[in-house]
């Protein structure tokens, strides 16, 4: 009977429980969490705080997903190493785990970067955690003024959980432009339109120079005073166990195409790794929630003993935002083709006869199809492109049948 361990109980977690537990209802299952709390759903922290959800309802699985699935787990405890050779994991409070696999899905942790005279803001909150959403939910007011350092998706994510329930939000970022990894320069413009029309403050082009109680300077010269400062600048792969066990990482911790990491019987999968991305054929993090739950299938289907081909994978992100929808994947490079009709606008991105990415904003009913041609590589020749931007359910059908459909006049 085999011993498999999970370090981390989050989106990745529940891929591999399940994939083991696909062919081997025998092993036992322990899993190892810093977090206290039953697996829950990490992006609905914003959907707490503004009371679209409750804690009930963004649990990621049901309350007997452990018993039903035969896991034992060990809450509120910290990984503090693995012992690759006699392989066993040893916990904060000194106690070992033995393992027969391993997988390593401790995710990642806020980047907080260097900041003059941080020290004088009482509190900087974060915002990537159950806790940290509950902490805010209890610091804010109806009189706060919120700075959040960041206009990337966490950020704006945390001032969706607040719009309405504060005074003011005002978001600092470096780049000229919002959700800079996921929209082009056009995206982030309406977006941004659409947030400001909610009352939120910009400073684009503009970092920090320095904090002083209650107020920071920037460094385009303003001034802005806050009660509440919400630090959201990036994230950070937690891959240190694994390197300190001493296998490789990069900036993530390298596995192969099964999930396995570079030290035997050990597996790694979600934000903490880095994953080969087919639309710019290069390895980076991809800390994103179906890309974890799938490689965390995958290294479960493996650890069981099944040989399983692992899915393709590139960037997705599909988010509302204010009632604004939206959805991004792949990569942005080739020739863009673009479909704009009122407060629809919509970018494809086409390179050697495949489409390699695409923006949706608005109008996100064709991302399901957009999302399968990039995930197959179709060359586009083959599939009458351009009437399919029209008709997109017409993938779906055969090539045979699509000309017949097409043929007729609509
Ligand atoms: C506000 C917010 C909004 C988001 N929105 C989206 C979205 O719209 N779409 C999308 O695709 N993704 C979104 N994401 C990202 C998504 O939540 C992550 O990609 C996903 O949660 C990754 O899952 P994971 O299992 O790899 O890691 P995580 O969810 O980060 O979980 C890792 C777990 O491991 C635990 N851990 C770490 N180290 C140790 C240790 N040494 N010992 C024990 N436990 C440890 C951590 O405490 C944590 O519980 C969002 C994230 C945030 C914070």
């Amino acid at each position: 009977m085999k011993r498999y361990v999970i370090i981390g109980n989050s989106t990745a977690a529940a891929g591999c429980i399940e994939g083991i537990r696909q062919s081997d209802r025998d092993g036992t299952v322990t899993v190892i969490s810093k977090e206290p709390y039953h697996i829950y759903s990490r992006p609905l922290i914003s959907y707490l705080m503004n009371g679209k959800t409750d804690l009930e309802r963004m649990k990621y699985r049901p309350d007997d997903f452990y018993q039903k699935n035969r896991v034992t787990t060990i809450l509120g405890q910290e990984a503090a190493k693995i012992d690759a050779q006699n392989q066993f994991v040893l916990l904060e409070n000194g106690q070992g785990i033995p393992y027969d696999e391993l997988l390593v899905a401790t995710g990642s942790r806020p980047f907080i970067p260097p900041m003059e005279g941080i020290k004088k803001v009482e509190h900087p909150f974060t915002f990537m955690t159950l806790d940290d959403a509950k902490q805010l939910q209890q610091k804010i007011t109806p009189d706060s003024r919120v700075l959040i350092i960041g206009a990337g998706l966490i950020g704006l994510k945390c001032a969706e959980g607040i719009l309405g329930q504060v005074k003011k939000i005002t978001v600092v970022d470096l780049s000229d432009r919002i959700l800079s990894s996921i929209l082009d320069v056009e995206g982030s413009k309406r977006v941004q339109e659409h947030l400001e029309e909610k009352g939120l403050v910009f400073y684009l082009s503009d970092s920090v120079l320095s904090f002083e109680a209650g107020s920071v300077a920037l460094k385009s010269g303003g001034t802005v005073p806050f009660d509440i400062l919400v630090i959201a600048v990036g994230v950070r792969p937690n891959t240190e166990l694994v390197s300190e066990a001493g296998g490789e990482v990069n900036r993530g911790i390298v596995i192969n195409s099964h999930c396995k990491t570079t030290l035997p019987h050990v597996y790694a999968a979600g934000d903490c790794v880095e994953s080969f991305d087919i639309t710019t054929g290069q390895n980076r993090v991809l800390a994103l929630l179906p890309n974890a739950y799938l490689q965390g299938e995958t290294a479960g289907l493996f650890m069981a003993g099944n040989e399983q081909e692992s899915l393709p994978l590139f960037p997705m992100n599909a988010m509302g935002l204010m009632g604004l929808h939206m959805i991004t994947a792949g990569s942005y490079e080739g020739e863009p083709m673009l479909i704009q009709d009122g407060d629809t606008y919509q970018k494809l991105f086409i390179r050697d006869g495949v489409l390699k990415g695409y923006i949706l904003i608005g109008d996100i009913k064709r991302a399901g199809i957009y999302t399968s041609l990039i995930r197959e590589q179709t060359p586009l020749d083959e599939i009458e492109f351009e009437q399919m931007k029209l008709h997109p359910q017409l993938i779906a059908l055969s090539k045979q049948k699509r000309k017949q459909v097409l043929a007729q006049p609509h």
